[in-house]
């Protein structure tokens, strides 16, 4: 039996630290957050403990796990989620960027509700909404030909399988601080240890130049090289042009294929993240709000790779998945796309995205907070330097404890943001809630003065 995390009455010592102050060290300042968390989410505690009889740790998303406990959701309507214990949110993880639509997007729940209703489920067939989402993704992010996935992790799997199949070597070039699903993490200069295929990686430092270069073309046997253009566990960590051009171009020179991991950074721009760097991958691998805030994944480009799948072939590979073309996926996606998130909403999204950016930077000079990011993804860092320009997880001196204050301290203002300060922005969110979190965080900053200057 896990032990109890329930409180009991507070002491009159307790109740001092029921308000939010910059007195004492971070380490108290952070019990007394702790302390009004547990005070404020009873109902979260109650559920956990429940939740822990059933599933490790009382999670099946590790990402997505807090201490002392999470806080459970009960609903999300339009920008914002309201948790069990009645306390309301601006949402700010917005599911790591799969949730750009919100949760209550009316274009795409009628789509959801007449797909029920109309089409029905589990149809075991090719449908015409497989093939009209296919089409709108292959203009959209211009891919010769395109298959779906249950998850972006899976269709980084298939990319993968596709090169090495289509080259007949062997080896991946990945990138220091890369994320590209679940049994693929490059979290420092190695795999971690529930990556699979643990002995064909080569991983080189991410935005170096020479050393993309000294990999790719020197390591021989290279399949693939796969490569974000931001790095979203960073967080946001921005790809230079210099860097993703060298990929692009070493990755050419020694016929490897080059595959830009799109699941995150679609979003950036209509035709994605290589429209904005003049990239052209031979195969682009995507997910999240493409499936419309369903379950999804694609993978797409070169018409002679992805013809490796073609089933009149009896050459050809197997590319199966029970809920590949799930038809809630395929309806919700395509109305997400062709209907709500188009290239002028996504030019507008992101712009508004770069100037939210500019003012949190515009706060930070001088403290140990730095932001990073891209147009609707933002990364909020506090570092023990505060180095402000950051290329890489390895110039990142975290500081633990400010990251872990400003966690509580936003979500007793109403924000939801995730521990890790990854901010992917959902659209419609009011432009007077993006003025409060800024406001909010010049006031933590101010407030927790002496640990935040610099
Ligand atoms: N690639 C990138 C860049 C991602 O950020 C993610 C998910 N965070 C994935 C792949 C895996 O996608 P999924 O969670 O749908 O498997």
């Amino acid at each position: 039996m896990a032990p109890s995390l329930i409180t009991t009455q507070p002491t009159v010592q307790e109740l001092k630290i029921n308000v939010k102050s910059g007195h004492g060290t971070a380490a108290e300042a952070i019990e007394a957050a702790k302390a009004r968390y547990v005070e404020r989410n009873p109902a979260s505690l109650k559920l956990h403990e429940e939740a822990i009889k059933s599933m490790p740790g009382g999670n099946t998303r590790t990402l997505i796990h807090t201490s002392p406990f999470p806080v459970f959701m009960k609903s999300g309507k339009d920008y914002q989620v309201t948790s069990e214990d009645g306390n309301t949110y601006t949402d700010l993880v917005g599911e790591l960027t799969a949730a750009l639509f919100g949760h209550s997007q009316p274009l795409i729940q009628d789509a959801l509700i007449s797909t029920i209703k109309d089409v029905g489920m589990n149809l075991s067939a090719t449908t015409k909404l497989e093939y009209q989402h296919a089409a709108l993704l292959c203009s959209r992010f211009k891919l010769d030909l395109i298959r779906f996935t249950n998850s972006g992790t899976e269709a980084n799997l298939h990319a993968i399988q596709a090169a090495k199949h289509y080259t007949g070597k062997r080896k991946v070039v990945v990138f220091t601080g890369g994320y590209h699903g679940g049994c693929f993490s490059f979290p420092e200069d190695k795999p971690t240890i529930n990556s699979v295929d643990q002995h064909e990686w080569v991983v080189a430092e991410y935005n170096d130049v020479a050393d993309a270069k000294a990999k790719i073309e020197g390591s021989g046997d290279i399949a693939a090289v796969l490569v974000e253009g931001l790095q979203g566990s960073g967080p946001a960590i921005v790809g230079s042009r210099d860097f993703l051009q060298q990929v692009q171009e070493s990755a050419r020179k020694v016929g490897a294929i080059f595959v830009l991991d799109e699941v995150m950074t679609s979003r950036l721009a209509p035709g994605g993240i290589q429209e904005l760097e003049g990239l052209k991958p031979d195969l682009t691998t995507l997910g999240k709000y493409l499936g419309g805030g369903i379950t999804f994944g694609a993978f797409g480009g070169r018409e002679d790779i992805m013809a490796i799948y073609d089933p009149r072939s009896t050459k050809g590979l197997a590319h199966s998945g029970t809920f590949n073309n799930n038809v809630l996926g395929m309806a919700a996606g395509y109305v997400g796309i062709s209907q709500v998130y188009t290239p002028e909403v996504a030019i507008k999204a992101n712009t508004q995205g770069d100037e939210f950016r500019k003012k949190l930077q515009a706060l930070s000079h001088g403290t140990k907070m730095t932001v990073t990011g891209r147009g609707t993804i933002i990364g909020i860092h506090f570092l023990k330097d505060g180095k402000k320009e950051l290329a890489s997880y390895r110039e990142r001196q975290d500081d633990h404890d400010l990251k872990e204050l400003f966690w509580f301290e936003m979500m007793e203002d109403g924000f939801w943001t995730h521990k890790r300060g990854y901010i992917p922005l959902i659209l419609g969110t009011p432009q007077e809630e993006l003025d409060r979190f800024v406001k909010n965080v010049g006031d933590f900053l101010k407030r927790h003065e002496r640990l935040t200057k610099l």
